[in-house]
């Protein structure tokens, strides 16, 4: 594990806007997609992007954000 970086916030920035659109197959042209969270995990979080106007999968992506799993294992926020 590498050591905390103390720089979440500007990740989850950083994050929140890629991927705001993406080329659907099923539409034939690029949408705006939704953020679905699939799983999370100890090394981080999985989620899917699905178009926002058919629904079908478009892409996936994982982060390395470990605080959603440790705030479930904690059973508590940790703000
Ligand atoms: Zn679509």
């Amino acid at each position: 594990m590498a050591g905390y970086t103390g720089r979440m916030t500007d990740q989850r920035q950083y994050d929140s806007l890629e991927a705001s659109e993406l080329f659907c197959g099923t539409c034939k042209q690029a949408q705006p997609v939704r953020q679905h969270l699939l799983l999370v995990l100890p090394t981080g979080n999985k989620y899917e992007y699905r178009c926002a106007v058919c629904g079908t999968p478009v892409g996936a992506k994982d982060d390395t954000d470990a605080s959603e799993y440790n705030s479930i294992l904690s059973g508590r926020k940790l703000k």
